[in-house]
């Protein structure tokens, strides 16, 4: 019998495949005595499992692509030696031995005893590595459970086609399953404005999420079909729903095959308004997916990959080199540089957090805060963009500022590192364009002072919508708040419109709403004249603006922003864009 049950959509696009459960946390391990007579054959066992763990991260290792960040690589490599390591192999035997108990146990005490070693170290960053233990770890209990199933050797072709069931993934975790190439993933919790599903979105891995007991629901090789366009998901599905969602798939493949057409063709209305169309990324690699879509520049680089997973900074060289890739990549394209936006849903490994994890992070010490609070390293990022602005047309933006002292403290540091440049005779660009990001409703509101001192101003709307409506983006119990349409964010969306227009300065919008394509024909008409999207919605945001006429939309878009419910403005926008499709 099939069962269907729904979650938050979160990546469109349809996945069949078979399910696989993915734990993070720790499997169950089974404790049961082995006879004296059959101990040689138990310690094969935990060889063989080992040795199957050792292939399985030397297959990942060969088959991703050089351009995965650095974190993943050396995650790679770390768990590796940790599978040659005496102390976990060799003392593991020695327990199973003394206790005749089975490979399972005695790998979890072991593990046991290194954890409360690491545990109780001062070094917060060897404190770390006791993650790298338990992954490793886990990976050997993973193999020593499927031993006697009939399971492929290697894990990417384990994860090949499969649809993921976990708890929650890190945008890490995602990077990589990607490379595994996964069908598609569902997740018990997250928020649909979370980066791990804008990243999904972003590489075009159909996903659901907030699926409560999803791992207890679905079992392991289930036949699935995941929905993501309307979060639906058909566990045991019979032939004939297989092959209509076949069908479903087959017809958007070739929808989205004859939107190749408007690859490099200008983005412009039928009424001849040119409209500015960039992309986002979140490392140099992704240049080339935007590339498979539309030759293009890049309205938000979102640096934070360059720091996250791992247990130091990056230096001021590393960054450098790092954006410098992309700009090779973009070939002449402008590439606009997001300073870091840590914190809260992009938040740091242990070893670098300065205190107690904070309470009500998305408020706490985010972003440009938290940039103020620590200039040496804000410092590094600061010269690397200025350096690499000397290379091609390279903008830096900075997230989000509440007050206008935080851009004033930002504007000293940026003199000084150009001051230290110039000193040091290191090649940089003096005149690099700065612009803001304006996702606070305090930012919003005083977005003209900001306007007057910037070159231009990006709306990122999922941190907007997250501080308008109160509604934390990764709480998926609250997902139902996220209304972009609300009258009081399409307020703040308004007023920045039009401080750029007083001010003559650009403004564009690179929160996902911009690569929303049921909102293109409502922010044509309010005035938004550059999108920032996803690689993966670029040519369908294009097709709607090529079909768009601005002198028709404008005086309908007005009408609609006097509207003061939301239910009536979503209702008013559906009919745009029935009567203009
Ligand atoms: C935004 O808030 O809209 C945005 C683009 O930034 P991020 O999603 O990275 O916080
Ligand atoms: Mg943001």
């Amino acid at each position: 019998m099939s069962i269907m049950f729904n979650g938050i959509g979160v990546s469109k696009g349809i996945a069949i495949g078979q399910a696989y459960l993915f734990y993070r946390e720790q499997p169950e391990v089974p404790e049961y005595t082995i006879d004296e007579s059959r101990l040689d054959n138990e310690i094969e066992r935990f060889y063989r499992a080992r040795n199957r763990a050792q292939q399985q991260l030397v297959d990942i290792k060969e088959k991703i692509s050089s351009d995965v960040p650095q974190d993943i690589t050396q995650f790679i490599d770390t768990n590796l030696l940790m599978l040659d390591d005496p102390i976990l192999c060799e003392d593991t035997i020695k327990h199973l031995k003394q206790r005749s108990c089975n490979a399972e146990w005695a790998l979890q005490a072991q593990c046991d005893r290194l954890v409360k070693i690491f545990d109780d170290m001062d070094d917060p960053y060897l404190k770390t590595r006791k993650d790298d233990i338990i992954h490793v770890v886990q990976r050997i209990q993973r193999c020593l459970a499927s031993d006697n199933e009939d399971m492929p050797v290697s894990e990417e072709e384990q994860l090949k086609g499969r649809i993921i069931i976990a708890d929650d993934l890190t945008p890490a975790d995602t990077l990589l399953m990607q490379h595994q190439k996964i069908a598609g993933f569902i997740t018990e919790y997250g928020g649909p404005l979370s980066h791990t599903a804008i990243l999904a979105r972003n590489l075009g891995i159909p996903a659901i999420i907030g699926v409560h007991n999803a791992k207890q629901l679905i079992q392991a090789s289930e036949k699935l079909v995941l929905d993501g366009h309307r979060g639906m998901i058909i566990a045991n599905a019979d032939r004939r729903t297989i092959s209509h969602f076949r069908g479903l798939k087959k017809d958007e493949k070739l929808r989205r095959k004859n939107l190749f057409d408007l690859k490099n063709k200008p983005t412009i209305t039928t009424d001849k308004h040119k409209i500015i169309l960039l992309g986002n990324i979140d490392r140099p690699a992704d240049v080339r997916t935007l590339r498979q879509f539309d030759h293009t520049g890049v309205g938000l680089y979102r640096t934070e990959m360059l720091f996250i997973h791992r247990n130091e900074y990056p230096t001021e060289e590393e960054q450098f080199d790092t954006y410098r890739r992309a700009l090779r990549a973009l070939k002449g394209h402008p590439l606009t540089i997001r300073t870091s936006d840590l914190g809260a849903d992009k938040e740091l490994e242990d070893s670098l957090q300065h205190g107690p994890l904070a309470h009500n992070p998305a408020m706490g010490l985010r972003a440009i805060r938290r940039c103020l609070k620590e200039p040496r390293q804000f410092m590094r990022q600061l010269r690397a963009i200025l350096r690499a602005g000397a290379y091609g047309p390279v903008c830096m933006m900075i997230p989000m500022l509440t007050c206008v002292s935080e851009l004033d403290q930002t504007f000293e540091l940026i003199e000084q590192a150009k001051n230290e440049l110039k000193k040091q005779k290191i090649r940089f660009d003096p005149n690099l364009q700065i612009g803001a990001m304006i996702e606070v409703p305090a930012a919003a509101l005083s977005a003209h002072t900001f306007a007057e001192k910037l070159d231009f101003l990006s709306i990122g709307t999922n941190d907007l919508i997250q501080y308008t409506l109160a509604l934390d983006r990764i709480d998926d119990e609250v997902s139902y708040l996220y209304k972009p349409l609300h009258p009081s964010v399409l307020k703040l969306i308004d007023l920045t419109l039009q401080a750029g227009t007083s001010a003559g300065i650009p403004v564009s919008m690179c929160g996902e709403m911009a690569s929303d394509s049921q909102y293109t024909r409502l922010l044509l008409g309010m005035g938004l004249k550059c999108f920032s999207v996803q690689a993966n919605s670029l040519l369908d945001i294009k097709h709607i603006i090529n079909h768009s006429n601005l002198n028709k939309l404008v005086p309908k878009v007005s009408e609609l922003l006097k509207l003061a419910h939301v239910n009536d403005i979503e209702c008013g926008v559906d009919a745009l864009n029935r009567e203009f499709s």
